[in-house]
């Protein structure tokens, strides 16, 4: 019976005859050469970097004539490519290849790595393509094939599925052609494995792709799990007057809730679940009188905005009906009926709560 192809021998032979042989750094490619390509080639296009890339090399031809020059005229061949960083780096590492190394580029993926500007995915391609060195690549390219044909759904950033990523990469390094296969797995991933509708007809291992054959290509790479989102607490006070009706305080235009009628609020002390609510009132409302005796706590509500969550902790209060008139008269307070007859914009947690509150009157009727 016939031996599988394993996968680098399934891309090598793709390789040949649909892979990318004309690219300028590919012709003649020492490692400076390389090294600018795979510098450029971060966050860019290659059809964008083609032309920067032949200016740069009429002008600094090998890395002596780059560590020479002034890092000025170094920006000025770099501008419009963004990234400005990523020339300094060059501009630097080209010195201290110059200094430290005779203007020879170090022939081992830890030396380059300690270059300014040299991850250890660039070192590994300077090596692989450049010096033949049997070394991995982990480009975006390269996680995006690897992340789908293992059908590796957690986030590609994590360092754990980083390391994993990194371990199979070099497990399927081919025994020699390392140049080529390194060149067929950044073509892959740029020109069938593309992040959005990649073609996986022509690809050369959809035989044993895990994400084709479960149909959930969409789900590889992972994404980046959301950060929890900060949490804030707010006590908001529904001062009921007796009457079916409870105090609203129209927002200021800006911020959250702009414009919009919500309950009073009060700064919440974690610790003692309230904060003076009596005292709070009476400075706060135009003398508003509030018998604390009663007071009941609603079950906390959570509400999500797109930066933070808040946790509303709802405090029902009653109020002397006869000092409910005086605070009610200014454009900034409201005595809102809960049974909704007032068309007003409520914020939405608050039309919530007093959706509630109107259902279930025990809490007020008591
Ligand atoms: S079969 Fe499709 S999803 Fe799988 S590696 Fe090839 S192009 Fe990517």
């Amino acid at each position: 019976m016939a031996r599988e192809h394993t996968f680098a021998e399934q891309v090598l032979d793709w390789f040949v005859t649909h892979g990318r042989h004309d690219l300028p750094w590919q012709q003649n490619p020492t490692p400076y050469r390389v090294w600018v390509s795979e510098i450029m080639l971060q966050q860019t296009q290659v059809t964008t970097v083609i032309p920067y890339y032949k200016r740069f090399m009429e002008g600094f031809p090998e890395v002596q004539a780059l560590a020479a020059a002034p890092v000025d005229q170094v920006l000025h061949l770099w501008t419009g490519l963004g990234y400005y960083a990523r020339a300094r780096n060059l501009h630097k590492a080209a010195r201290q290849v110059c200094a430290e190394h005779g203007g020879h580029f170090p022939n081992s993926v830890e030396e380059l790595e300690s270059l300014p500007g040299i991850g250890r995915s660039t070192a590994g391609a300077i090596a692989a393509l450049a010096m033949h060195i049997r070394a991995p690549i982990l480009d975006g390219n390269v996680k995006r094939v690897l992340t789908r044909y293992f059908a590796i759904a957690t986030y590609p950033e994590s360092s754990a599925v980083k390391a994993r990523l990194w371990e199979l990469a070099e497990t399927l390094l081919p025994e020699c052609g390392v140049a080529a296969y390194t060149q067929a797995m950044m073509d892959l991933g740029a020109t069938l494995c593309t992040r959005s509708q990649p073609d996986c007809e022509r690809c050369p291992l959809a035989d044993r792709c895990q994400a084709l054959a479960a149909g959930e290509i969409a789900k590889y790479p992972g994404k980046k799990p959301r950060q929890d989102k900060p949490v804030k607490a707010v006590q908001m006070l529904i001062l009921h007057n007796g009457q079916g009706e409870v105090l609203l305080e129209k927002r200021a235009d800006a911020g959250i809730w702009g414009g919009l009628y919500s309950l009073p609020e009060q700064p919440l002390v974690r610790h003692t679940g309230q904060d003076e609510p009596a005292a709070h009132c009476m400075v706060e409302y135009n003398g508003l009188s509030c018998d604390l005796t009663d007071a009941i706590r609603l079950p906390e509500v959570r509400h999500s905005f797109t930066h933070f969550r808040l946790d509303i902790f709802p405090l029902v209060i009653e109020t002397e009906p006869a000092s409910s008139t005086g605070v009610a008269d200014s454009d900034r307070w409201l005595w809102y009926p809960l049974d909704h007859s007032l068309e007003v914009g409520l914020a939405a947690p608050v039309k919530k709560l007093l959706s509630r509150l109107a259902e279930d009157s025990r809490p007020i009727a008591r």
